[in-house]
């Protein structure tokens, strides 16, 4: 049998959303459920990846089924396209699995031409509605099928308006709208070629066409990479019946919600319009009224109106948000969706449900999208104000929140500014370590350069400030300290306002608002916790990331990156020194400084974690990223060290690499100097004995993890040292402390020799970051230069650098996972790549059956909550 393309609102329901979309599945629940539905049928989502696959055609099978849906149509409704007596006029309306704002949207009166206009004003005794209704349509049709541009069609109806001395749409009466009509029938003509169609079935083509292809324009395209909504989903089309809003004082739509979208409050929330037709309400073109005064303008309808709320509510136990018309007094529901709402209100909203009785509790965790949560986490832009703003350029959103201050180039800047009192955004081609009290100084960093795990990413995240990165349309030049974005040079001191989750870039002052954590958070989030098997570890490096990552319910830290802890001016010198030096005796001179340093960072952080697990990492980095570049901290170097300038400025041209992710780094650095991995091993044992003994209650068990190793003899080698000193350093205390030493699985043949990488490692970590790098090949800190051509090319949907590559890296993933637990069946298996954050990785980590995820210290909530998602869905 050939396939069925389109569905009477009567065929479908709820359940069938992937097939007839949001919109149309519950055109039809609400139509099965005997509410007042204008009717008519939905053309499904796969009509529209069948029009993609036939080149950008609706092919003739397709067309068939849509021209017998309109029969079936004219006879439900006992209208006919184009009739003379009784014409037949639809609206048409996009509608995907997932509300998509940035989509065609809708083209009302769907149907109108010269002769049916003249026989709806004659029968109606309303040639006003009726040439309103034409001139709207025509509108719309142009803009949204034909695409000639709003702007045209309003300056005429604007010099209408002046021409008759009013200022109000519906002060224009019969005569004016028919001659806006023929106006606007001109312009179409002018700008298109061919005159305005006038068969209602190829004006349905066109619609029909029109939505199919918005699916592929370039907003909804960015919109569904924010979502994590496939392109391969399509939009259905919905065609329904008109009821008409507009035929006179009698009559009037609106939109509402049933309980308030910001606040969540239980409460009826909307706008209403007399007269007037659906977007209308939308485009601000008239003010609407508050939905309560409905009551007295229409008692009948209102009564109706907030049964069906009710009833709607009670169906889908959840907010509903509704559009609505009332026509000659006569209530009629246009559409209903569990409504969007702010992170506050989705909080409010669950808890309150489960209260009532409507929602398990498991339900409730189910309802919330984990990055929400975000917002309450960061601050954001006053809502208001960033409605009126127009970005002027757009980066990776790569640390959420919202900031706005005076513009910055260095670091050292942003620290005396920040000292004089001023806000400010640090502007920077990229960041570096020598960068970070700078960073700590903003409130937010916009890089020129990097990916969603660059240096500014990484660490911005983890101090949970705002940064966008990657915004290659800014004209650098940092000499200069200025730069150019969309046509506008800034200098220091401009105010800029930056936005960390949509990555936008604004120009000027957007107020922001502080964030705020209600109680319902709470509430969610110990359900989470109830629910969730995987545990959430953290990604912290000092005391103070990781006491906030454990106010946010890190259960441990699953990667304590340790050359992190020598940002600090204090310490980079010493461990400059030891980069610099060129014998074992002078590295091990300057180890010996740094040793007690790293000891007491790894004390405060076991303080902080209060027994929980602390995984630490050993030295991992390509080493000329912590080098001096300014003259003068070349000089201090070398004056400690008692070498020349030059020797210090040959030492650093030598630690030059051509591919330094691929060079001298992680464990290869510990290999080379075990020395190295020595002093870590002392600092970190020393720190878990002495803790252990203020706290004889927690059972600290240290978890050393060795970076990038590819092969199992590199591991082996650099556990000996470890083992040795490690022993060594307990002997010596006469105490018993268990400790394991693991690895990161974040090179490929890691992964693909995972059975005999378990013999020697007692745990794995994946580090996806490394393993995303170096499984496609792509530099994690080039990427960005790329993708967009990879996303218009449509051969990525996302950015696998944040969300995971479950098809490639996963696969390996899931290898290691195996081959790793056949050997040591007992080992623990995380991840501490950027992914432990991403909610659809997180659920991703729980099929594998990783025992934790670790992300950023922002991000714990959120990784609760996928994981309490993840292990919910898969009941
Ligand atoms: C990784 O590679 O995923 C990782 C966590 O390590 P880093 O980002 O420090 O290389
Ligand atoms: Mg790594």
């Amino acid at each position: 049998m050939a396939k069925k393309y389109c569905y009477l609102f009567s065929e479908g329901n709820a359940n069938m959303r992937e097939l007839l979309g949001g919109k149309g599945a519950n055109l039809a629940e609400m139509t099965g459920m005997g509410l007042p539905v204008p009717q008519g049928f939905t053309i499904s989502t796969e009509a529209c990846t069948q029009y993609y696959e036939d080149g950008r055609q609706i092919n003739p099978d397709i067309m068939a089924e849509i021209n017998e849906y309109i029969g079936k149509m004219e006879e439900i409704t006992g209208k006919k396209f184009g009739d003379h007596e009784n014409p037949l006029l639809v609206s048409v309306r996009s509608g995907a699995r997932a509300s998509m704002p940035g989509m065609m949207d809708t083209i009302l009166n769907l149907g109108l031409n010269e002769e049916v206009v003249e026989v709806i004003a004659e029968k109606s005794n309303n040639p006003r509605w009726a040439w309103d209704c034409y001139r709207r349509f025509i509108q719309m049709y142009s803009d949204v099928v034909m695409e000639v541009g709003k702007k045209y069609f309003e300056e005429l109806i604007d010099e209408m308006k002046a021409k008759k001395g009013v200022t109000q749409d519906v002060d224009l009466d019969a005569d004016d709208l028919k001659e806006l009509a023929a106006q606007f029938k001109a312009e179409y003509k002018e700008k298109i070629g061919t005159d305005f169609p006038s068969d209602p079935k190829e004006q349905l083509m066109g619609a029909v066409q029109a939505v199919f292809r918005s699916w592929d324009n370039p907003r909804a395209n960015v919109y569904r990479r924010d979502n994590d909504i496939p392109y391969s989903w399509g939009t259905a089309v919905n065609v329904q019946s008109m009821a008409f809003g507009n035929m006179g004082d009698d009559c009037g739509t609106g939109v509402a919600f049933t309980r308030d979208p910001a606040t969540g409050e239980k409460k009826l929330m909307g706008e209403f319009l007399t007269n007037a037709q659906g977007e209308d309400v939308v485009a601000g073109v008239r003010t609407p009224m508050p939905i309560a005064q409905m009551a007295e303008k229409f008692p009948a309808a209102f009564e109706k109106f907030q049964n069906v709320c009710k009833t709607l509510e009670d169906h889908y136990r959840d907010m509903q948000d509704m559009e609505f018309t009332v026509e000659h007094g006569e209530l009629f529901m246009l559409q209903t969706r569990n409504g969007k709402r702010t992170a506050q209100a989705a909080l409010k909203i669950a808890c309150d449900l489960v209260d009532e009785g409507m929602r398990t509790e498991e339900e409730a965790v189910a309802m919330i999208d984990p990055r929400n949560l975000d917002t309450l986490l960061h601050p954001q832009f006053d809502a208001k104000a960033l409605k009126a703003a127009t970005p002027v350029g757009k980066g990776l959103g790569a640390s959420p929140g919202a900031a706005c201050g005076k513009v910055v180039f260095t670091a050292d800047d942003a620290v005396a500014w920040h000292e004089k009192g001023e806000k400010v955004v640090l502007v920077r081609l990229e960041t570096s370590p020598e960068d970070i009290t700078g960073m700590k100084a903003s409130q937010g960093i916009l890089t020129v350069r990097g990916g969603m795990t660059s240096h500014a990413a990484v660490v911005a995240r983890g101090m949970g400030t705002c940064c966008v990165s990657g915004c290659g349309d800014i004209k650098m030049d940092e000499a200069n300290k200025k730069f150019e974005l969309a046509g506008k040079t800034y200098t220091e001191g401009d105010y800029i306002s930056i936005d960390g989750s949509t990555g936008n870039i604004y120009d000027g002052v957007i107020p922001t608002v502080d964030a705020t954590i209600a109680g319902e958070f709470g509430r969610i989030m110990a359900w989470a916790d109830k629910y969730r098997v995987l545990k959430v570890r953290t990604n912290a490096d000092t005391p103070a990331d990781a006491k906030k990552a454990r106010e946010l319910g890190a259960e441990g830290i699953g990667l304590c990156r340790t050359e992190h802890m020598f940002f600090e001016p204090d310490r980079i010198g010493a461990f400059r020194e030891m980069i610099c030096s060129d014998t074992v005796e002078e590295r091990e001179a300057a180890l010996a400084k740094i040793e007690p340093m790293q000891q007491a960072d790894f004390e405060a952080l076991y303080e902080a974690l209060e027994g929980c697990p602390v995984t630490i990492r050993f030295l991992d980095p390509p080493l000329h990223e912590f080098v001096p570049t300014e003259e003068a901290d070349i000089k201090a170097l070398a004056d400690t060290q008692g070498k020349s300038v030059e020797t210090i400025k040959n030492i650093i041209a030598s630690l030059h690499e051509f591919n330094p992710m691929m060079g001298h780094r992680g464990c290869r650095l510990a290999v080379t100097y075990p020395e190295i991995a020595i002093m870590q091993t002392k600092a970190v044992i020393k720190a878990a004995i002495a803790v252990s003994k203020k706290h004889p209650d927690w059972n600290i068990v240290p978890e050393i993890m060795i970076p990038l190793v590819g092969e199992i003899k590199e591991l082996k080698y650099v556990k000996n040292f470890v083992v040795e000193t490690a022993d060594a350093v307990i002997k010596e205390a006469g105490v018993d402390l268990k400790y394991e030493v693991g690895t990161m699985i974040e090179i490929p043949r890691a992964a693909l020799t995972a059975d005999e990488i378990a013999k020697e490692a007692e745990f794995f970590c994946f580090g996806t970051n490394d393993l995303t790098q170096m499984t496609f090949g792509f530099s994690r800190d080039d990427a960005g230069k790329f993708l967009d051509a990879y996303y218009d090319a449509k051969i990525f949907e996302n950015d696998p650098f944040a969300k995971l590559d479950q098809t490639g890296v996963g696969k390996l993933m899931d290898m290691a996972v195996k081959m790793g637990k056949e050997v040591r069946p007992e080992m623990h298996i995380g991840i501490c790549g950027e992914h432990g954050g991403d909610p659809s990785s997180v659920e991703f980590c729980h099929k594998l059956g990783l025992t934790y995820v670790s992300c950023s210290p922002f991000r714990v909530p959120i990784a609760r909550l996928a994981a309490a998602q993840a292990a919910i869905a898969s009941k």
